[in-house]
């Protein structure tokens, strides 16, 4: 992403490291069991040959040494025979998705550019996964499909030819490579000062401790594989990340809201950006099928809803289109009676847009506003400019997060 940034991108700019080359990808010849739901673990072993009656038993050893330990060889998986083990090599792989692009920032901000397999006209399957470190936590954007179907005007993944819905694995898939890369798997032995590489974490200090679905994708568009992905990310005897600490955000789908809190039970973030019908019907297009009207109801009704588990909704800062301090007040007003956080984004520019980041004066002083009427700051103004990230847009393999994108996504990831 070419962002001009008026600060000085070059001297703001993170130094990332490139660590891969992209290369083709080959998809592997045989299934891979990493981010496989316990109902496809099980139909697995069956296809092995593991009798019904203990496959329940295996399942959740599997599931142990594929989601608290991160297994990548399957002699590694000491609990089961090692007929089974070469069984299961015969037929499965634990293969992760091919990284074609590494990229670490100076503060610990990582961003992945993972190929899936697939290929259209030349054109890899690509997803972004970004991690965003913070004193309190490690928050995870992951993409819930390549491309996307509906057309945000403000939003470059909107403008991508190629979409397919990811596979719940793949959702997963993307969770496991972060713990990876990080080195964020729980081993059987705490790790150690003489032998750094042998040990594991403590569960407490785990690295990736939240997750927004705030990548690449509409996520209530494909909604049975998130379902089922999300599903295996908060189970508590894997991945085990808490549904408090998931939020999907989407962009108003609004028949799958009310399921989404019934089958995923997940916190909601809502891409709302406009306070007004007339103007939401341009940026955000699906409000012409679905109105602000029956999206804020929805979001009323969202199961689990109280003040301590609010909705966040998004509002992305477009100079002289949704930023005027009368917008503020009517933001206020409409969200009225919800259980609510409002999230400020500096809005992301990319190549060929029409719109502008709103001044930053301007962002504070709508801000304001909004932090009167009683919602928590919503912008971090103090880390600023130099700290901060983008997603959703951001497939690009090689260009580097600008400033701009790092404020982005860092007001994103701000969901609690
Ligand atoms: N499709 C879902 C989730 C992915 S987008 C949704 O729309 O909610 C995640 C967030 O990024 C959304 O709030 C989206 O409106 C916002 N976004 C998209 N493009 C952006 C840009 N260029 N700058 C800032 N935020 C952007
Ligand atoms: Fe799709 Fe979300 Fe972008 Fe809209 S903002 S085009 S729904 S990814």
């Amino acid at each position: 992403m070419t962002t001009s940034f008026e600060t000085g991108e070059t001297s703001m700019a993170p130094a990332f490291v490139e660590k891969r080359p992209i290369e083709r990808y080959a998809a592997p010849a045989q299934p891979s069991l990493v981010g496989m739901t316990r109902e496809a673990l099980a139909e697995s072993l069956g296809a092995v040959g593991v009798p019904e009656r203990q496959c329940r038993m295996r399942v959740q050893q599997i599931w142990h040494w594929l989601y608290v330990r991160g297994a990548r060889d399957f002699d590694a998986m000491t609990t089961l025979s090692k007929d089974l083990r070469a069984a299961l090599a015969r037929r499965f792989t634990l293969a992760r998705p091919e990284v074609a692009a590494e990229q670490v920032s100076v503060d610990g901000t990582r961003k992945w550019l993972l190929r899936l397999p697939g290929e259209v006209e030349n054109a890899p399957h690509e997803v972004e996964c970004v991690y965003i470190p913070e004193t309190d936590r490690g928050t995870l954007c992951i993409s819930s499909q390549v491309g996307c179907t509906l057309h945000c005007t403000f939003c470059h993944t909107g403008t991508q030819r190629l979409v397919r819905n990811l596979t719940a694995a793949e959702i997963v898939a993307q969770v496991v490579l972060a713990r990876d890369r990080l080195g964020d798997w729980l081993a059987a032995e705490p790790a150690s000062a003489e032998e750094p590489g042998r040990g594991g974490r403590d569960p407490e200090k785990r690295l990736v401790s939240n997750i927004v679905m705030m990548g690449m994708g509409e996520p209530l568009y494909n909604f049975e594989a998130v379902r089922d992905g999300l599903n295996v990310v908060a189970d508590g005897d894997g991945l085990s990340i808490s549904k408090r600490r998931i939020t999907l955000s989407t962009s108003g789908v609004v028949p799958n809201i009310a399921r989404t809190g019934a089958e995923i039970g997940c916190m909601l973030a809502i891409s709302l950006h406009a306070v007004t019908d007339e103007l939401r019907d341009q940026l955000v297009p699906l409000n012409r099928k679905y109105p602000l009207r029956e999206l804020l109801d929805a979001c009323r009704h969202y199961p689990g809803l109280s003040n301590a588990r609010r909705i966040t909704f998004e509002y992305v800062m477009l100079k002289g289109i949704n930023d005027s301090l009368a917008d503020a007040k009517a933001l206020v007003r409409l969200l009225k009676g919800i259980p609510a956080k409002i999230n400020l984004i500096p809005f992301n520019p990319w190549p060929g847009t029409k719109y502008e980041c709103s001044d930053w004066e301007q962002i504070e002083k709508f801000s304001e506003i909004v932090f009167a009427a009683g919602y928590s700051s919503p912008v971090r103004t103090p880390r600023g400019r130099d700290i901060l990230a983008a997603c959703g847009q951001l497939k690009s393999a090689t260009e580097k997060l600008s400033a701009r994108e790092r404020l982005a996504l860092r007001a994103m990831a701000m969901t609690d």
